[in-house]
């Protein structure tokens, strides 16, 4: 899983914070969203799938990426 963020569409809602803290951040200064962690572990894919989902703005993009063995 890959994510993508895009500060021009973000309004700084905070939702994603809620749903996924260990992924997501805000800017201390403009209170945009930053990213923790770009290609997140397994255990957090569930809840970075949810905040995508409920992003006001539709901010975040998620991309799947097919297994490597
Ligand atoms: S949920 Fe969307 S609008 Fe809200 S802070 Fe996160 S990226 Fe920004």
């Amino acid at each position: 899983m890959r994510i993508t963020a895009d500060r021009e569409l973000c309004c700084g809602s905070g939702n994603c914070v809620v749903n996924a803290p260990e992924v997501f951040d805000q800017d201390d200064t403009d209170g945009l969203v930053t990213l923790r962690l770009q290609e997140p572990p397994e255990h957090l894919h569930e809840p970075v799938e949810l905040a995508a989902q409920l992003c006001p703005v539709g901010a975040i993009s998620v991309t799947r990426q097919a297994a490597t063995r």
